[in-house]
């Protein structure tokens, strides 16, 4: 039998607003607990919300962004439920009146476009933080979250596999991070992801029983899950057994999801409009207003750089993923550098470093004038591409201008044709077994001596200058 993966994902984002959604305490992470606290949000009796106008501007520029109508009349709702990092015993959300509603974001995978529905966009706020086992044992109460704003965003079950999954939340954290409405940084919990998954035959029309794992904050952990859990399904029915509709925690070190409780239903929160807040509403200025606002969007960045930089889709693709690269890259191109050159560096040798590092493209120490540099000494036949490498890892380590490294670290590339020549008579006369190949036909022989000749001259041979001097001494003999 075959079957075909479902999944529907929820994402919550923290807006970039400096205060709390209903008080005036500042956003941040990485305080000392409870230091961003007020009675509001603390839930004191007698305090009153009064809602931040720029998380709602926050909210609307996302909808516009990904093609949701916006709803202009809404209400906010209380959402019950008691945990210990919620001291209200609700959290102010919205059910009924979402500010943003069927938008779509179009996403590529493997080459096909295909697009994703978005069934809605709201707005809630955020929950302290549980630290366990913090200060020698128990479970101690952090409240400096607990107000933040967010929004969430809500796709219906288009998605069809975990890299369809993963395609698109690269394209909403792109979208998050053009906009400057998120920090998107996964791992500080600013962007997460509850990830609905059910399976069924191919060719069926009904949906299979879904089962949901929240708040996972990694690509990496939300592509795992949705494999797993996949499989659990398949097996399950394979084996005659019943998908119980739950919630699963999601285990990153084992690998598994385990039972956490049953699917609550929106019945069991007892949503009700909050009666503290007024209701929301929102005019076609404003909206019109928010629209002009809007940046030029990661989809459309893509577009220009095949038509106007010539570079392959691919590339076009993974560079706008990254604002900051994006951004960087533009830079190298104006300062001279030729596109197809820039990206090559960025997503090839560049991108390994970050890798090894884990570190990100925010994280790279040098500047774009450094790289238009390098790639400028390379191309004027300064120095050898394999001298480019070694360069860019002290650019790593310590930027400075690549002249000055390659001073430094003698990496100037020998173009004189009375050195290279002497070198490669020397290289010759040490391999007479090469030269008799070479003059038998074997072309081969001709790569082991270019390899030797470089290595004699410790990499700083010019490349093409070695081959064309060592074929001519060799058709000489
Ligand atoms: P709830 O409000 O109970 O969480 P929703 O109907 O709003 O439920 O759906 C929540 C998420 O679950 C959405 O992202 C939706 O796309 C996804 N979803 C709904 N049905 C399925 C299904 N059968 N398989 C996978 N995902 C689903
Ligand atoms: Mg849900
Ligand atoms: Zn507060």
């Amino acid at each position: 039998m075959k079957y075909e993966t479902v999944v529907g994902l929820e994402i919550h984002a923290e807006l970039s607003t400096d205060t709390k959604m209903y008080c005036g305490c500042a956003t941040s992470f990485g305080s000392e607990p409870n230091v961003h606290c007020c009675p509001v949000c603390l839930a004191m009796p007698g305090t009153l919300p009064v809602i931040n106008k720029k998380a709602i501007d926050f909210a609307i520029k996302a909808g516009l962004a990904t093609n949701c109508e916006i709803t202009r009349k809404g209400n906010q709702e209380r959402k019950n439920y008691f945990y210990p990092d919620l001291p209200k015993a609700y959290q102010i959300s919205q059910m009924k009146t979402p500010l943003c509603v069927n938008g779509y974001i179009d996403i590529e995978v493997e080459g096909e476009t295909k697009r994703i529905r978005i069934n809605r966009i709201h707005i809630e706020e955020d929950a302290g933080k549980l630290l366990h086992e913090a200060g020698g044992g128990g479970t101690l109460v952090d409240l400096n979250r607990g107000g933040t704003p967010l929004i969430e965003i809500v796709t219906e079950p288009d998605i069809r596999s975990a890299e369809e999954a993963r395609a698109f939340l690269e394209s909403i954290k792109a979208i998050l991070e053009y906009l400057e409405v998120c920090d998107c940084k996964m791992e500080q919990g600013s962007l997460r992801c509850d990830v609905n998954v059910s399976v069924r035959q191919e060719g069926a029309l009904e949906y299979g029983t879904r089962t949901e794992m929240k708040n996972l904050n990694s690509f990496r952990s939300v592509i795992r899950a949705i494999e797993s859990e996949s499989r659990r399904h398949i097996e399950a029915i394979e084996y005659g057994e019943e998908i119980i509709q739950e919630t699963r925690k999601w285990d990153d070190d084992k690998g598994i999801s385990f039972s956490m409780r049953d699917k609550e239903e929106a019945q069991d929160y007892r949503y009700f409009p909050d009666p503290d807040l007024v209701y929301i509403a929102i005019d076609d200025e404003k909206i019109e207003s928010i629209r002009k606002t809007l940046p030029e969007l990661p989809a459309a960045r893509r577009e220009r750089y095949v038509q106007e930089y010539e570079i392959p889709r691919y590339d076009a693709e993974l560079i706008t993923n990254s604002k900051y690269l994006a951004n960087f890259f533009e830079s190298c191109v104006s300062l001279g550098a030729t596109p197809k050159v820039v990206s090559n560096w960025l997503l090839g040798d560049v991108a390994k470093i970050l890798n090894e590092k884990a570190a990100t493209a925010e994280e790279i120490p040098f500047s774009p004038e450094h790289l238009a540099k390098l790639i400028e000494i390379i191309e004027n036949g300064t120095i050898s591409n394999t001298a480019g490498k070694k360069v860019l890892e002290e650019l790593f380590k310590n930027p400075r201008d690549p002249e000055a490294i390659v001073k430094e670290k003698g990496l100037v590339q020998i173009s004189d044709e009375g050195e290279l020549l002497k070198v490669i008579i020397q290289v010759i006369d040490e391999n007479p077994r090469s030269l008799e190949d070479y003059k038998a036909g074997k072309k081969k022989a001709m790569g082991f001596l270019v390899g030797q000749t470089m290595r004699a001259t410790k990499g700083q041979g010019n490349p093409q200058m070695i081959n064309k001097l060592l074929k001519e001494e060799l058709d000489r003999r």
